[in-house]
């Protein structure tokens, strides 16, 4: 008998979330007009503790919005980690501007700020402008927020926090998205909180996120007819997939508390062997143990693919941390400020099954396996 399928990240639904989607269905509520979406943002914008939020597609899709309100074109760079997902980057390269990749610090696994005045300076060389700093939150672990910051008030750029997977996650008390210009939130499936696909930029300037809202709706003017000023997206997340979030938002602090919990099982099973470590969480941190990340020791217990493989043997999904983006063909030649940290993480880094949905004994599964191949 095949045992079922552990996987890595999976939606974690409820009753509520049933409830509140079919009640918005029957209030014939579907498109991202109407009451459902704005309860969403106010309630995203209330547990994140910023004034104001506008919901849409993806957190890729918010990225793109808060990098085309620079009014971005070739010649200019922006400043992002090579250690992230490629929704964070790609927005970059989408509306002309140059990336210029900055290594991770080795405790926080985000952007150094020690790093960045280095590449403030290769980008002048380069003779590009640098028009903005887009960290990422990996794995649910905040940003030095305030030592980016610093760097980049003395530059006089914004910064555009990328916290697509710290949804939960807080620094010195305050949440994800706190200190940067603006943040970006996903609800991917895989994410801690799921609309099955969408996402969130949020502020504490009003304007700015009134922007992002009208440019996301076909910057459309108000008028009879459709008038525009200028070319728009179609970025606006349904009321349907709001509805889910939104019933999602209620159970958030539990979903986090579970991650935790599931992280704190992993340690207590697995902390003995000899070469494996975990991610850290930073100091002042509140790690939403999005996803609970290992490190092989290559000398002391080998790669982390032959674990991965007899994981996988045993129907249970493991996967690589993120690709560094210096080392993606999409971005040859792309100026990369140090990288030794993120090509270290890469090659002894392993994510396991942290969904909040799964049982301690789907947790035990997976360390029995680790501990039969590594023992
Ligand atoms: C998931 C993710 C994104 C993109 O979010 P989508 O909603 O999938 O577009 C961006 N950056 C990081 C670091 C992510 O993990």
């Amino acid at each position: 008998m095949t045992l079922s399928r552990i996987p890595l990240s999976a939606p974690d639904l409820g009753p509520a979330e049933r409830a509140l989607l079919i009640e918005t269905f029957d209030a014939g509520w579907v498109s991202s007009v109407g009451p459902v979406v704005e309860r969403f943002e106010r309630t995203f914008a209330e547990t994140v503790g910023l004034a104001h939020a506008t919901a849409v597609s993806s957190g890729t899709a918010a990225l793109h919005l808060a990098l085309v309100m620079l009014g971005l074109k070739p010649g200019d760079a922006v400043i992002a980690p090579t250690l992230t997902f490629i929704g964070g980057v790609s927005p970059i390269v989408q509306t002309g501007a140059t990336p210029i990749f900055v290594d991770v610090d080795p405790v926080s696994w985000n952007l150094a700020p020690a790093l960045l005045d280095q590449a403030f300076e290769v980008a002048a060389h380069d003779g590009l402008t640098v028009r903005a700093i887009v960290p990422a939150d990996l794995y649910g672990q905040c940003s030095d927020i305030d030592a980016i910051r610093a760097v980049a008030d003395r530059h006089g750029v914004p910064v555009i926090l990328d916290a697509a997977e710290a949804v939960g996650a807080s620094r010195n008390g305050r949440a994800a998205g706190h200190g940067a210009s603006c943040a970006a939130y996903s609800f991917n499936g895989n994410k801690i909180v799921t609309t099955g696909g969408g996402g969130m930029l949020a502020s504490d300037d009003a304007a700015l996120i009134a922007r992002a809202r009208h440019l996301a709706t076909a910057a459309r003017l108000p008028a009879v007819h459709y008038e525009h000023a200028e070319a728009g997206f179609n970025y606006r997340l349904g009321s349907l997939a709001a509805a889910v979030g939104l019933a999602q938002m209620g159970s958030l602090e539990a979903k986090v508390e579970r991650r935790r919990a599931i992280f704190d099982r992993y340690v207590a099973r697995l902390g003995s062997i000899s070469g494996l470590s975990f991610a850290p969480e930073a100091p002042g941190c509140r790690h939403s143990r999005w996803l609970t990340v290992i490190r092989l020791d290559p000398a002391r217990a080998g790669k982390p693919e032959t674990l991965r493989l007899a994981l996988e043997t045993a129907n249970i999904e493991s996967r690589p941390i993120w690709k560094p983006m210096h080392l993606q063909p999409a971005f040859t030649g792309a100026a990369m400020i140090g990288g030794a940290v993120a090509e270290d993480l890469f090659a002894t880094g392993l994510c396991l099954p942290s969904g909040s949905a799964l049982t301690d004994d789907d947790i035990d599964r997976v360390c029995d396996v680790i501990l039969a191949v590594m023992n």
